[in-house]
């Protein structure tokens, strides 16, 4: 019987299984998809989960594939002034890593399956879909369909659910997400830029015609995030090609990938029940405003980590639920409410009054202390 059985190879199922392979356990990884996902969705790793990287002794392949910011510097593209700038290495007496890392979701999740290779007591199956589950005093029975084909069973002593939004796992523990839905939507689009001057800080804004900040994810592509509501009647390609022009001041780009989605404010009443836990999003949904999703789900993963290693020590199933309560009570208080008051503001005119909120922020910033506080906060390594 394997150790634990992982829902999902997203970047919190990858981590996690690293963390439990590195401490010698067995491991299986079911994902439904084919392969490893494509798109770059989240693409900022703050400090707090480069800490993480590096116990998982992957943060060199992190750091040769990212683009490394020091500094947070909010940059006009409107009026080509400075709106607010953050030193990152002012936190170099907290942590080892005073930087933010920019790395599209996707590269995140092939490196750490690339780190995976090394260990043969993972095995990561694709094409997996997880269906149900039951459990009992000793073990945890998970039932999945090979490419839509009759179902399988396989049996270990813990399961996580790290298998996103919709997951199946935490429908199988009769829980649900409970939160919010805002009315503010988000769209998503990275382009492509035939001219990218190399000296153009970032994150860039404009509210010109369009709300938009826009974040250089790898040389020459940027990732546009756009605001807006449904009743709205501006098209998304209208709103990708205005935004180009105001914030770089040309016509052309080509359109690698675009989304929209709703944002939410949601979390499960448990995340762990039994030999059953959720990390990440199938535990808990924020508003990527402040970009702390994929980074508290892998912060998850860390924790859950060093609980189910004592459990599987110790064969005591019960030393899951401190960790799962204390990580409950600092999402639902930490960092669900931080990205909340984020994106209250961001709503407020729709974007429209990001500068002169970002102006005033970065007044009240000058005073040490405020902004020692506010950069532990949006880093993570703070409480
Ligand atoms: C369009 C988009 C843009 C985003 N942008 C940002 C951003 O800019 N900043 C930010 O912080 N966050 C962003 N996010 C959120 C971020 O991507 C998530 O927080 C992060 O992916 C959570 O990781 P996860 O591993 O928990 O879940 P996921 O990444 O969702 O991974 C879950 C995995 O489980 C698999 N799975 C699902 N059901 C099953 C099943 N039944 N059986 C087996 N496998 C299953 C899925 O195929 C998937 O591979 C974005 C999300 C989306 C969709």
């Amino acid at each position: 019987m394997v150790d634990v059985i992982i829902v999902g190879a997203g970047p919190v199922g990858l981590s996690l299984a690293l963390g439990l392979a590195r401490a010698g356990k067995s491991v299986v990884v079911l994902e439904k998809d084919p392969g490893l996902h494509t798109t770059s969705r989240a693409p900022i790793i703050w400090p707090r989960t480069q800490e993480i990287l590096a116990d998982l002794g992957v943060m060199d392949r992190f750091e040769s594939a990212s683009i490394i910011l020091k500094q947070f510097t909010m940059w006009n593209a409107d009026s080509n002034h400075k709106l607010i700038s953050l030193p990152i290495s002012e936190l170099k007496d907290q942590t080892h890593f005073p930087q933010i890392l920019i790395l599209p979701q996707h590269k995140t999740e092939a490196l750490l399956y690339e780190a995976l290779k090394a260990y043969p007591s993972v095995q990561v199956h694709f094409a997996h879909e997880v269906t149900g589950l039951s459990q009992d005093s000793e073990s945890v029975r998970v039932r999945y369909a090979t490419n839509g084909t009759s179902e399988s069973e396989m049996v270990a002593s813990y399961v996580v659910g790290c298998d996103g939004a919709h997951s199946a796992i935490r429908a199988a523990l009769g829980l649900e997400l409970d939160g919010i839905t805002y009315p503010l939507m988000a769209a998503l689009a990275d382009v492509k830029l035939p001219y990218n001057d190399p000296n153009w800080v970032f994150p860039r804004l404009s509210v010109k015609d369009v709300p938009v900040v826009a974040v250089q994810i790898e040389l020459g592509e940027w990732r546009l995030i756009l605001p807006f509501t449904q009743d709205e009647s501006i098209t998304m390609d209208e709103r990708v090609r205005l935004s180009v022009k105001n914030l770089f001041h040309q016509a052309d780009y080509s359109l690698i990938w675009q989304s929209e989605f709703k944002l939410h404010q949601r979390i499960s009443p448990q995340f762990a029940l039994g030999r059953v836990a959720l990390a990440g999003d199938a535990a808990h949904l924020n508003s990527p405003v402040g970009g702390q999703g994929m980074n508290s789900g892998i912060q998850d993963g860390a924790l859950l980590c060093t609980a189910l290693v004592k459990a599987i020590d110790t064969r005591n199933p019960a030393l899951l639920q401190p960790n799962a309560e204390m990580r409950h009570a600092k999402i639902n208080f930490g960092v669900n409410q931080f990205t909340n008051i984020l994106t209250r503001v961001v709503m407020l005119s729709k974007g429209r009054y990001m500068p002169w909120v970002l102006r005033i922020l970065n007044l009240v910033l000058k005073i040490p202390s405020l902004r020692q506080k506010f950069l532990m906060k949006l880093t993570m390594l703070g409480d």
